[in-house]
């Protein structure tokens, strides 16, 4: 595929997985599905930080729902593109989300611990109902069974970047989501 315009230079061996037109286009069809499901509703948006950040706030102004949103930050130990299981809450949420309809809108969902977490979290605060989002799901890795909701892209088993995702925190900024190594 045709490597998109950046203001910022991206390596060669970076290969394109969707441009920002693919993504656009993707973004905009999970907000009428949400917008369609929860019509006449209201959502609350639960991001998590940082790699959800990018995908939270296109989705966001695409939602022709009313919508408010939040966010929560947890880590699996480490900081290495191998997870290790261990997941841990590292900034819990602003706002109380008892009888909300919760939407969790994750980046990448890989072994599912990361979600399972979220997901128990919030069942314990009594929401209203739960959904969950992802803008990339990688299913070849999963640890754990979880159930989605919504889905961007399902990808092959390769690391990626872009679109808020990085690697050791770098490339949060390219517009688009590429592939920096090979599928195994
Ligand atoms: P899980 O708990 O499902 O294994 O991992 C989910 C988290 O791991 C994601 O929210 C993301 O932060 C990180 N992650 C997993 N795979 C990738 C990847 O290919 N690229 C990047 N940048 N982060 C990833």
């Amino acid at each position: 595929m045709e490597k998109p315009e950046t203001t910022i230079k991206v390596p060669e061996h970076f290969r394109v997985l969707y441009s920002p037109e693919d993504i656009a286009a993707r973004v905009a069809e999970m907000a009428e599905d949400i917008s369609a499901d929860f019509e006449g509703k209201a959502v609350h948006l639960i991001g998590v930080l940082k790699g959800a950040t990018v995908f939270l706030a296109d989705l966001l102004r695409m939602l022709s729902i009313p919508a408010t949103y939040d966010f929560l930050s947890v880590a699996s130990y480490g900081d290495s593109t191998e997870s290790t299981g261990v997941v841990r809450l590292i900034k819990d949420l602003d706002d109380p989300v008892e009888s909300r309809d919760v939407i969790i809108v994750e980046d990448i969902v890989d072994t599912g611990l990361t979600l399972k977490y979220i997901e128990e979290l919030m069942r314990n605060r009594k929401v209203s109902s739960l959904s969950k989002c992802t803008f990339l799901d990688r299913p070849d890795r999963r640890k754990v069974h979880v159930e989605m909701d919504y889905v961007g892209f399902t990808i092959p088993d390769c690391y990626v970047v872009g679109y808020g995702l990085d690697f050791e925190q770098k490339w949060r900024q390219l517009p688009g989501i590429y592939a920096i190594n090979q599928p195994t």
